[in-house]
């Protein structure tokens, strides 16, 4: 048994999971009746005298896929647990934005976690818009986690969440996924490019996701494309489903085609008045399908 460490078209980097050699990782190629893995993927597989070799794949629990040049969804990571939706207090994300990550997250059927960084940053102006955010992810049912890289708070209840997972961090650029992957990772400078400078001389090793293990246990996928996580494969047919406290709401307006706006017996808008959705969030699924609209 082995795990996909790395991959570089039909070659993969496999770290041993039993035996002498646990742990230990080996270039493999591939039996050509396989479809092609990815990071994250779990293989049987045999050594070989300059190369291994991959015999069999194991099903995915989760596949994480992003469009490639051409438009087709195409697989980038496999068997994630969790997205860690990274944010941060100053400049405090919008709603939209954390919503865009939630929907991709739910329908890509990976738990998603709010993590809020820069806690130190936290003061009496701007305390009550980041405790109504918290409040409001928290009462829908999202795991909200606050930690600062800067103050070391926080971290240990985020290491405890990445034991025994395997985790992505997700978020804008500038919100602090570096510096938190850093301070969890010792050793593996993630500025200075550990994701393109592989430590082996293979080539193609600019933008494909690699696996780290954390030393307090858990693993990391992490590559730049991952960061970017966005609305991929996001329709108007199943954006309503990425919203998951909808759900007792969904087909349940008077009319089919209702738009949620001013329609007579709509359930949602009922709903927003009994307060058991936020307008908020209806604001967020409301400008989220306007932008799918105008792509
Ligand atoms: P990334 O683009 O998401 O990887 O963000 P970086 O890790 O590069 O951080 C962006 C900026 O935010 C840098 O100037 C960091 O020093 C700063 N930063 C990161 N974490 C914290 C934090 O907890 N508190 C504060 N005040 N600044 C932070
Ligand atoms: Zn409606």
């Amino acid at each position: 048994h082995g795990q996909i460490i790395s991959h570089f078209g039909r070659q993969v980097d496999v770290e041993a999971q039993e035996g002498e050699a646990a742990g230990q990782i080996f270039r493999c190629h591939m039996r050509t009746n396989l479809d092609a893995l990815v990071t994250g993927d779990r293989v049987i597989w045999r050594a070989g005298v300059e190369y291994g070799v991959v015999v069999a794949t194991q099903p995915r629990t989760t596949i994480l896929q992003r469009p490639n040049n051409h438009g087709e969804l195409k697989p980038v990571a496999a068997n994630i647990d969790q997205i860690i939706i990274t944010i941060a207090v100053e400049p405090l994300a919008h709603y939209n934005l954390i919503d865009r990550y939630l929907v991709a997250s739910e329908l890509s059927g990976i738990e998603p976690i709010i993590l809020l960084n820069k806690t130190d940053l936290i003061n009496d102006d701007n305390r009550e818009r980041v405790d109504t955010m918290i409040d409001l992810y928290r009462s829908i049912g999202y795991q909200v986690m606050t930690v600062s890289s800067v103050d070391k708070e926080g971290l240990a209840p985020l290491q405890a969440q990445l034991n025994d997972r395997i985790s992505v961090f997700v978020g804008q650029s500038g919100v602090g996924k570096s510096s938190l992957i850093n301070a969890l990772l010792p050793g593996i400078d993630l500025k200075v490019g550990a994701l393109s400078e592989s430590t082996r001389k293979g080539t193609h090793t600019t933008t494909t996701a690699r696996l780290f293990h954390f030393p307090d246990g858990g693993d990391l996928i992490d590559s730049p494309g991952i960061r970017e996580f966005a609305l991929w494969h996001i329709n108007e047919n199943n954006l309503l489903d990425g919203f998951r406290e909808f759900a007792p709401f969904i087909g349940y307006c008077k009319f089919r085609d209702c738009n949620h706006e001013r329609e007579p017996g709509c359930a949602i808008k009922h709903a927003i008045e009994e307060g058991k959705i936020s307008a908020q969030r209806v604001n967020s699924y409301k400008h989220i399908l306007t932008s799918l609209n105008q792509n």
